[in-house]
């Protein structure tokens, strides 16, 4: 069995429905799971501009098909949904790409693995590193953190309905009013330009989520309700998560310990 990375992207007809379909399809494909869904991501279009956003997001499958075996597979099922193939990088139903394909590398005339686009592409990137924080290049290098920024992701659209069981953060995107009852905000400040404020997530928050990940403490966020203020640099969005009691403080200090390692990052 091998765990696959995919990137799925529409931006034609009602886009959470192919995706959705898209996935169910990839379900059905001989000895293939879809193990985790992340948040879909609304993007501007890449390449050609003018052309619908797209929706985008990664999946993460288990297979006991071969890498050009699932090519196959993804591309019957793109068919299956009426793509029609046209301009390079232009409107398209939907797109299914294999990101990473276990630690295997390929480089055939139809297959390259990893996307030889990957890492280029915040569509890909920032969704791939929601679901799987650690994820790694074949020669087991990190990825590169510096192309994972908002770029041309304007929000996100929650949930991919259907696959809400199959989220990983599932209360941060799942809703617009997560309930607070019974847990305890711990707030970050997340810094964010001017102009963008509407521009959610955060990626720092995406990191910060991971620190809390990789500890096994439970969170959430809610994306769509930050708190806005102005301090020396500049407009500063802050984003609260979400933590149980229990595992406040100790969130707490690991967040600050994460922000004081990121000079990036604004301090508090
Ligand atoms: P596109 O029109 O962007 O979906 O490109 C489709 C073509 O890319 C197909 O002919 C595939 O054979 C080729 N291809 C190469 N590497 C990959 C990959 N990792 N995932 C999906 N398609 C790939």
């Amino acid at each position: 069995m091998t765990d696959a990375y995919l990137g799925l992207g529409a931006n034609l007809g009602d886009r959470l429905a192919t995706l959705s379909q898209a996935l169910r399809l990839v379900d059905e494909l001989p000895g293939t799971h879809v193990v985790y869904v992340s948040a879909v991501y609304e993007t501007e279009p890449w390449g050609v501009a003018d052309q619908p956003d797209f929706a985008n997001l990664v999946a993460q499958i288990r297979t006991s098909l071969a890498a050009d075996q699932l090519l196959g597979g993804l591309q019957d099922i793109e068919n299956s949904l009426g793509r029609v193939r046209g301009e390079r990088y232009g409107a398209r139903t939907i797109d299914i790409d294999i990101l990473l394909f276990g630690d295997e590398e390929w480089n055939s005339d139809s297959l390259t693995i990893p996307h030889p686009r990957l890492l280029e592409r915040e569509f890909a990137l920032v969704p791939l590193l929601e679901i799987a924080p650690d994820a790694c290049l074949p020669d087991g290098s990190p990825f590169p953190r510096e192309g994972a920024v908002h770029g041309r992701i304007t929000r996100t659209l929650g949930a991919l309905p259907g696959f809400e069981d199959r989220a990983v953060i599932p209360a941060a995107f799942a809703s617009e009013s997560y309930p607070t009852e019974g847990a305890e905000w711990v707030e970050v400040a997340s810094s964010t330009p001017v102009g963008r404020i509407d521009r959610a997530p955060d990626l720092e928050l995406l990191f910060l989520q991971s620190v809390l990940e990789a500890e096994g403490i439970p969170f959430a966020y809610d994306p769509f309700a930050p708190t806005e203020s102005f301090n020396p640099w500049g407009l500063t969005r802050t984003v609260r998560l979400l933590v149980p009691p229990l595992y406040a403080e100790r969130a707490r200090r690991l967040l600050a310990q994460a922000a004081a390692a990121t000079p990036e990052f604004p301090q508090q």
